[in-house]
């Protein structure tokens, strides 16, 4: 562009213009803002929301404790203790997940040979005592037990996909 035809556009304003007749189009434009919370937007079966542990139909945790979510958590958010039950089988004892390190990075449940670990679609929680961001054992198989029917849902609807 020439010195001549830049002092022109100056002149006239031309850029002032153009970013005026872009705003011009998005004011007619149909509007997109969503309500939120009255509306809420779609979420994918990958949604990677609050954790849940899951259990079998019969009731029986799923997990292992094979510790594989532990040691390819990189926030290194993950405790687990474990120990032999009485029937020989190994299951945790201890199962923390710390949220104020976790990044909802996904690789815990990537990593999980038996679909113990998920995250779920829940984004809307909050914390008001301090301590309250671990989500211990107890709190992970209680949120897998209430969302059980759309974990399970998610997971089939995403299956072919993994
Ligand atoms: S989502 Fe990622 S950062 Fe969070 S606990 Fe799982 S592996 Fe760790
Ligand atoms: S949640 Fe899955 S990956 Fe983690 S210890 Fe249990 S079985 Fe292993």
């Amino acid at each position: 562009m020439s010195a001549l035809q830049r002092y022109i556009k100056s002149f006239l304003l031309w850029e002032l213009v153009m970013g005026l007749k872009l705003t011009g189009r998005y004011l007619f434009a149909r509007k997109i803002t969503v309500q939120y919370p009255d509306e809420k937007t779609p979420l994918s079966p990958r949604f990677r929301g609050l954790h849940a542990l899951r259990r079998y139909p019969n009731g029986e945790e799923r997990c292992i404790a094979c510790k594989r979510c532990e040691a390819v958590c990189p926030a290194l958010a993950i405790t687990i203790e474990a120990e032999p039950r009485e029937d020989g089988s190994r299951r945790t004892t201890r199962y923390d997940i710390d949220l104020f390190k976790c990044i909802f990075c996904g690789f815990c449940e990537e990593s999980c040979p038996v679909d113990s670990i998920v995250e779920t679609r829940i984004f809307e929680y909050h914390f008001e005592k301090r301590g309250e961001q671990i989500m211990t054992k107890d709190k992970l198989l209680a949120i897998g037990d209430r969302f059980e029917a759309q974990i399970a849902a998610d997971r089939a609807a995403d299956a072919p996909y993994r």
